[in-house]
């Protein structure tokens, strides 16, 4: 009878699981790792609406969000990840940035309907 546990073969099944390592922090967003010089804090609601939780983003991803959104639609409807994620031009951000180096960052372009109503 050949019965043995394959000690080592368990073991390694184990410490895959245990990859990420402390301090690293994923993109809510994306959900690509966030190098330390690409972090930024976003208020889910925004500070000038008494908002004070706050979600750490890739830079770029978080232009992205005000690009898209003015504060008053941040504060009233897209005051989540989940609400931001359901949105047609944040996925279709996501899919782009998605395949991106983690370090990645180019400037983001305002729309024109935002540039204006900038306060
Ligand atoms: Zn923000
Ligand atoms: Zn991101």
């Amino acid at each position: 009878m050949t019965g043995r546990i394959k000690k080592k073969q368990i073991q390694a099944e184990l410490s895959k699981t245990s990859y990420q390592q402390p301090g690293v922090l994923i993109c809510p967003l994306c959900d690509r790792t966030i190098p330390k010089s690409q972090r930024d804090e976003h208020h889910l609601i925004p500070k000038s609406h008494r908002g004070r939780q706050t979600k750490v983003l890739h830079r770029i991803c978080h232009r992205q969000i005000h690009a898209i959104f003015t504060e008053n639609e941040l504060a009233r409807q897209y005051n989540t990840i989940e609400q931001l994620k359901s949105h047609a031009d944040i996925m279709g951000f996501i899919e782009w940035v998605r395949l991106k180096p983690a370090d990645f960052f180019e400037r983001t372009r305002k729309s024109r309907r935002l540039s204006n109503a900038k306060a």
